[in-house]
């Protein structure tokens, strides 16, 4: 795993909560790392360590593109499970947010957090009260909870995904979405509003079951919601859906969706491409809940002009994929670089 292009990684225990975080700031160069806090249970500290790395380096390329002042960052609550890696067994205690909120003050405002999985907007109003370093709690009528902001973003990318395959609107699209939490109903439901069609899959009955009964989406096994005979795959639970032998296989013609760090390895993306498949790359297209986190930590409005500039960047990268020949993903990451490398005054205009 490579780390020489971190600004700083911290990992913390505390032997009273029984506490266990890493923070991972990525890179600066546009201001203080922000990026949510995920609770997970981890098989070992190696697999942790990874999953905050590649999540906070993609919330540096994420911060770029969305034209936000701030770096990419990211922290993982290491949380008890019943298995090796999954969901936390049990919730997080006051003296375990609050303990989180003191380390997060410790990094001087290098880094501000917001929600991510296994977090809750209650949560973070907790930590807020040791930290001011929090954002996505909602202050002074602005952002409030990324998800369904986040959402709201996937859904502008999604309609340019549509066009891309012909569709004039999204009415009669087929879409699978995997993972129907905070992000994933608000886009179902979105989608439903739209008249899209929907399937579905959940590790939790009961949202499927909510999701069945409300949008009329039929459900599929989780092993098999990706493998669906739909038009468009929205990853929406947790990383690396999609793996080489999926990418060599789906029926489907794009995949958009708001999880993070979605193609379990490099090779996916050029296997999507040359079958076609049209990828809009994570970090772009699951922008909105951060810009929504950045307006609101800045005390700053314009969400609703900012988010639906997701839909020309990814117009953007899908022709320069087109022209050039590489993957999406590849594309969307030297953009990226291009504005963390822009002299300083030239990024301000
Ligand atoms: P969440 O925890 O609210 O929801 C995740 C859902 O996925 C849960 O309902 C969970 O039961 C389900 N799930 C987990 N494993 C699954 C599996 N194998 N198959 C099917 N379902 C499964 O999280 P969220 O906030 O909705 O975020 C979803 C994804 O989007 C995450 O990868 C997150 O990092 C990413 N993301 C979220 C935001 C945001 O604003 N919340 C912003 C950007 C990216």
């Amino acid at each position: 795993m490579r780390v020489d292009d971190f600004h700083r990684i911290v990992v913390r225990n505390d032997p009273v909560t029984g506490l266990r975080a890493m923070f991972a700031l990525h890179d600066l160069t546009l201001g203080p790392a922000l990026g949510g806090v995920r609770r997970w249970g981890y098989g070992c500290d190696a697999d942790a360590i990874a999953d905050v790395v590649r999540l906070a380096r993609g919330m540096t390329y994420k911060n770029a593109l969305a034209g936000l002042p701030f770096g990419g960052g990211k922290s993982v609550i290491v949380a008890p499970s019943s298995g090796q890696y999954g969901p936390a067994s049990r919730p997080i205690t006051n003296g375990e947010l609050d303990r989180f909120g003191e380390w997060l003050d410790e990094l001087g405002g290098e880094y501000v957090v917001a929600e991510d999985v296994g977090v809750k907007v209650a949560d973070l109003a907790r930590v807020a009260k040791s930290s001011q370093y929090v954002t996505g709690v909602g202050r002074d009528g602005r952002g409030g909870n990324p998800g369904p902001k986040t959402a709201q973003g996937v859904l502008v990318g999604m309609e340019v995904v549509a066009e891309r395959l012909g569709f004039a609107s999204l009415k009669g699209v087929r879409v699978a979405v995997q993972g129907l939490g905070n992000v994933g109903m608000a886009l179902c439901k979105m989608l439903h509003e739209r008249g899209a069609t929907l399937t579905v899959a959940d590790i939790d009955t009961a949202k499927v079951t909510r999701a069945q009964t409300h949008l009329h989406a039929v459900a599929l096994p989780v092993s098999e919601v990706l493998c669906a005979d739909v038009d468009i795959v929205a990853p929406c639970a947790l990383g690396g859906a999609i793996t080489p032998t999926l990418a060599a296989t789906m029926p489907a013609r794009a995949i958009a969706g708001s999880a993070n760090n979605q193609l379990s390895n490099a090779t996916v993306a050029t296997t999507l491409k040359q079958r076609g498949i049209h990828y809009a790359p994570d970090y772009v297209i699951n922008a909105g809940g951060v810009i929504s986190a950045g307006l609101e930590y800045l005390g700053q409005d314009g969400f609703e002009q900012k988010v639906l500039e997701i839909g020309p960047r990814l117009a953007r990268i899908f022709d320069e994929s087109n022209a050039s020949g590489e993957p999406e993903s590849v594309v969307a990451e030297g953009m990226a670089k291009a504005v963390l490398a822009r002299p300083v005054l030239d990024r301000v205009a």
